[in-house]
């Protein structure tokens, strides 16, 4: 019999993306086809286009153990 093994955490991947006019930053759940230096989607804040700055992935918090 094999002992289970924890399953690992998967990371959240986001994409990152720098207005070209204002210089807001947003961060999103990235989607498919997102790469850095590409353009983004329109500036949340003043409608200018943007430019992905950032693909990462981040890994859930660790729950404390009890
Ligand atoms: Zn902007």
């Amino acid at each position: 019999m094999f002992w289970s093994q924890k399953p690992e955490p998967k990371p959240t991947i986001y994409t990152e993306e720098t207005c070209n006019s204002c210089g807001e930053r947003a961060r999103r759940p990235s989607e498919a086809g997102d790469n850095v230096y590409e353009q983004g989607r329109t500036c949340t804040k003043c409608g200018s286009s943007t430019v992905v700055t950032a693909v990462y992935g981040e890994y859930p918090p660790e729950k404390p153990k009890a």
